[in-house]
């Protein structure tokens, strides 16, 4: 018996397979399985109730015309949504569903179990056992454009999202990939056209997910064996929004799983938009294919403000906090925070919190204190004469001590720390270290380097002085 039932689907599919995108046949076609065959009438099963829909949505014709191809005019299909219990129950249950009569196939009568509602599209979002249809949009009412500044370094970025916001999918801008460096307001830019759209469009589906709860996702429903589900979850969204997509590197499973996603959204219109800390020139270990889409639309990038913006980014969080500040203090804060907007409001809020707590006045003094504490946090290319000047104040020495010719062994051994941190932590050659650290050659770096390598296995007090020393370097 199922086996002309697997012979007439067969025939079904050649005739479909010629006639429709080897993409749209791969999705939709290639995961349904058929049944029996009884009569006239042929049950397939699909692996969802949406998968379903969608067939009937896109596919009835074709499946009318190949079926009945098959079978004759009194061709019936009868569709077996296959998917799992999502309310506790392990077991998977099987409901079958006629095809609806938009199909021209005259259906047949099947018994739908009372105490089986219609089954739900999976939702990764779905805490198990609890029913939740709705799909959240996941976004931060924070982030809106509203308050996220405007200056030259995130001008294009940022219009390109106001007109993404207010024409989904239908801008050229398909997908809108935002690049920068850590907190220069992609995740915020990312949620603030989400927001927006939500707003202008609330019937649309907008959901933001970073890259790295998108991977969790999908292992899990490879875990579970609901990959199909998860797919077409992804492939309902109007807006889609994957922050940080960096994290992909290197995952191929995920990267396969998206690419299909995103081709799904981008032929039917739907708008992507990608966050990720590189340019697409910069990606490596990123597939070619996937590349290659993320170009097709619009990159944009968020660049280091400007001195006016970073005064404006400031002056905006005071003005919202309720907080007045003196002129001179946000003007010096604005100066040395240069590089990372999240730095800039930590240090304005720092300074809040120390002088409200500690009923001190916000002075140029307490400022430099607290700027110092947030630069010094900032990764700052580690310099040979940095690390000079870590080991002589470790040693309570000048600098002039640790480079001089003396044979004190206690000046010595802070010299060969110097020439072991400087060798582990920057790229410069055995030479130039030793130049640089009392105009050494490089064979005595050498033996520094290896002197400091015996001395931590077997001097206790010798392999302290390496950790303390470590700690501070890496701040
Ligand atoms: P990223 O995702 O690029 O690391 P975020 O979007 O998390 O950066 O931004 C870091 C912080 O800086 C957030 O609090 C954000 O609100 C703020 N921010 C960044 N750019 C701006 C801007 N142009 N105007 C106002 N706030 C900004
Ligand atoms: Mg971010």
């Amino acid at each position: 018996m199922s086996i002309t039932a697997q012979t007439v689907w067969n025939n079904c599919l050649e005739f479909i397979k010629d006639n429709i995108q080897p993409q749209a046949y791969k999705t939709w076609f290639e995961p349904i399985i058929a049944v029996k065959l009884t009569d006239n009438a042929l049950s397939i099963q699909v692996p969802s109730k949406f998968f379903y829909e969608w067939l009937e949505e896109h596919y009835v014709k074709i499946l009318k015309v190949s079926l009945t191809k098959e079978l004759g005019e009194k061709a019936k299909l009868v569709y077996i949504i296959k998917m799992e219990n999502t309310y506790g129950n392990k077991q998977p249950f099987t409901e079958r569903i006629p095809s609806s009569n938009r199909s021209g196939l005259k259906s047949q009568d099947v018994d739908i179990p009372l105490n089986n509602k219609n089954p739900e599209l999976r939702n990764p979002f779905v805490i198990p056992g609890i029913r939740n249809v709705k799909i959240e949009s996941q976004l931060n009412p924070n982030y809106s454009f509203e308050n996220f500044l405007e200056g030259d370094s995130n001008r294009l970025a940022r219009s390109a999202g106001l007109a993404v916001a207010a024409k989904p999918g239908g801008t050229s801008f398909n997908p809108l990939l935002i690049f920068g460096g850590v907190g220069l307001g992609k995740t915020h830019l990312a949620h603030a056209i989400g927001v927006d759209i939500k707003d202008k469009y609330p019937e649309k589906t907008v959901l933001y997910i970073s890259a790295e709860k998108f991977t969790q996702q999908y292992i899990d429903s490879v875990k579970k064996n609901n990959r199909n589900d998860f797919i077409h979850f992804y492939q309902i969204i109007d807006v889609l929004i994957i922050d940080d997509v960096q994290f992909l590197t290197g995952k191929t499973g995920t990267q396969d799983v998206f690419f299909h996603i995103f081709n799904h959204l981008h032929q039917n219109g739907k708008q992507v938009i990608l966050t990720s800390d590189k340019a697409p020139v910069d990606m490596q270990d990123i597939e070619q294919r996937l590349l290659s889409r993320f170009k097709w639309g619009l990159s944009a990038e968020l660049q280091h403000p400007d001195f006016e913006t970073r005064v404006s980014i400031l002056k905006n969080k005071l003005y919202r906090d309720g907080v007045e500040m003196p002129e001179d203090i946000i003007d010096y804060v604005a100066k040395n925070i240069k590089t990372n907007v999240r730095e800039l409001e930590g240090a304005i809020i720092s300074l809040i919190a120390q002088s409200s707590f500690n009923k001190k006045e916000i002075t140029i003094d307490l400022a430099r204190t607290i700027v110092e504490k947030f630069v010094k946090n900032t990764k700052r290319e580690v310099s040979i004469d940095y690390i000079q000047k870590v080991v002589s104040d470790y040693f309570q020495m000048d600098i002039d001590t640790l480079q001089s010719k003396t044979r004190k062994r206690h000046i010595v051994q802070a010299r060969q720390l110097a020439m072991f941190f400087a060798k582990k932590l920057t790229k410069a050659s055995l030479a130039s270290i030793g130049s640089q650290i009392g105009k050494r050659d490089h064979a005595t770096v050498l033996h520094a380097c290896k002197t400091v390598d015996n001395l931590s296995s077997t001097d206790k007090q010798f392999k302290k002085y390496v950790e303390d020393i470590s700690k501070k370097l890496s701040v």
